[in-house]
């Protein structure tokens, strides 16, 4: 088993981490190979799969190159700071470096215990993991930046939730683990040695262009922008967006309770533990805009000049984020009607209708593609369509005799991770060891963007007594 590993994080100072192989399982079983991914990464499938291969993703061996850590970071959970969380339940092997020069984690989740597992046991459950592997694989297909699903596999082994359920582990990969908290970590301790380290590194990891620990924390605020409203044009809620799962290379990280709207309603809350609807899909912006403030009171300390200018520099640098959010949210919500140019009006009033009929909001988009050629069934999404009709009069005024339906194909997808038929491929596998429905599944979200009229189910909405309410991380 011979993985060509080159370790940068393992290099830094042994304060950032702990070192500890993962804890073997039981008996481990490969239930999921993402082999398209494999190829990308530059590692052969066939020897994943072998029983050196299974063995390695599961924790029971440690392949050569390897050097096992589990991260330190710290944290707001739901607006309140733990200056220790850390890889409670993942060990990062270690990364590689692609084909194409980009470098990249390998992590196992539900790994076991490490020195920051406080109560919990170091491992998932099943049904977590493949949510995990369904929704990163999703949005990574709809081009929006996030970590990656390799492997699920099966520990033979119970974990206890609520219930005993199948334990399983997760292999991700991601650009880094670097999070806002990893910053939040070092800075609780006043380590500005460490800070200084950390930034550097995180710099030339992910943000090249960028000059110094303001060029680097700028970099994070235009990434964090840009990503939150690619979400926010598809019906993505992140459902936990706590300072230690915001990225700083800008990809999604930590698929819990997370979840895609059917019908649009900006107030809508689908995560079980989120009483306060702090993280609402319309407070997403919001929200990550309170993150990169606690990135910059993090950084704050190394930044250049004296107080005064510290201050000055992240207030300019966090005011960047409004504009750069709404920039690429108005414009894309343009793109996605095929308007020649971005029109605020247009696309907020139909976001109006939309929120007043609780229309579908990927079939409305959807179904604006096949309006663009003159196929009015979009219509049938709004309960009572002299709304949508007057908005619709604006519209097609707008594009001024423009063909954009091609192009909006391309932007509105036709298939989104919908909880009803997340959660049906999650208890076939959980409840009946039954993969088919949730390889089905990740096969349709593969071509989010594409006719698919073989899987009718995969695109509707669920049905009244199919409604998925509330989303578990199940941690
Ligand atoms: P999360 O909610 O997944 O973002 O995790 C928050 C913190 O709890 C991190 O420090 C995790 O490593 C830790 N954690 C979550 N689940 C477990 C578990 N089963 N065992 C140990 N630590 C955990
Ligand atoms: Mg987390």
């Amino acid at each position: 088993m011979t993985i060509s590993f080159d370790n940068s994080y393992a290099r830094l100072p042994e304060r950032f981490f702990a070192r500890l192989p993962p804890t073997p399982v039981a008996a481990p079983r490969l239930l999921k190979l993402n082999t398209a991914l494999a190829e990308e990464l530059g590692l052969d499938p066939a020897v994943l799969a072998s029983p050196d291969g299974v063995a390695a993703l599961a924790g029971n061996l440690v392949p050569e190159g390897a050097e096992p850590i589990a991260q330190a970071y710290a944290g707001h959970q739901f607006g309140g700071f733990s200056p220790q969380l850390g890889d409670g339940r993942a060990i990062l092997l270690g990364e590689v470096i692609r084909p194409d020069g980009a470098r990249r984690d390998i992590q196992l989740k539900g790994s076991g215990p490490t020195p920051w597992s406080r109560r919990g046991d170091g491992r998932a459950g099943l049904g977590p993991v493949l949510r995990e592997y369904i929704i990163s694989e999703a949005m990574a297909a709809l081009g929006i930046p996030t970590t990656r699903s390799l492997a699920v596999l099966a520990s033979g082994e119970e974990v206890y939730r609520e219930t005993p359920v199948p334990g399983a582990v997760l292999t991700r990969i991601a650009a880094s683990h670097i999070r806002v908290g990893t910053f939040q970590y070092f800075a609780a301790r006043g380590d500005e040695e460490a800070l200084v380290i950390l930034a550097e590194y995180a710099r030339a990891r992910h943000h090249q262009q960028a000059e110094g620990a303001l060029g680097l924390l700028r970099a994070v605020v235009a990434a964090q922008a840009g990503l939150v409203a690619r979400w926010m044009l598809v019906g993505f809620i992140h459902g936990v967006m706590n300072t230690d799962n915001m990225t700083i290379s800008g990809e999604t990280i930590d698929y819990g309770p997370c979840a895609f709207m059917d019908g649009y309603d900006p107030a809508m809350v689908l995560s079980s533990i989120d009483y306060g609807g702090r993280y609402a899909y319309a407070n997403q912006p919001k929200m990550a805009h309170w993150n990169l403030c606690r990135l910059a009171e993090a950084l704050l300390a190394i930044l250049p000049g004296d107080e005064a200018a510290q201050m000055a520099a992240a207030q300019a640098a966090l005011a960047e984020f409004a504009p750069a959010f709404h920039d690429a949210y108005l414009g894309g919500l343009s793109a996605k009607l095929g308007l020649p140019a971005r029109d605020d009006a247009l696309s907020q009033g139909l976001l109006a209708v939309m929120a007043e009929q609780r229309a579908d909001f990927t079939l409305t988009f959807r179904g604006l593609c096949d309006a663009a050629e003159g196929d009015d069934r979009v219509r049938g999404q709004f309960a009572d369509p002299a709304g949508f009709d007057a908005w619709a009069e604006g519209w097609r005024a707008a594009l001024a005799g423009s063909t954009p339906a091609a192009s909006m194909r391309a932007l509105n997808p036709a298939f989104i991770p919908r909880n009803h038929m997340v959660e049906e491929a999650l208890t076939a596998a959980v409840a009946q060891g039954d993969m088919a429905p949730f390889e089905r599944l990740v096969q349709v979200l593969a071509r989010p963007f594409e006719e698919q009229p073989d899987a009718p189910r995969h695109a509707q909405p669920p049905r009244a007594e199919e409604r998925v309410l509330a989303t578990f991380c199940g941690t």
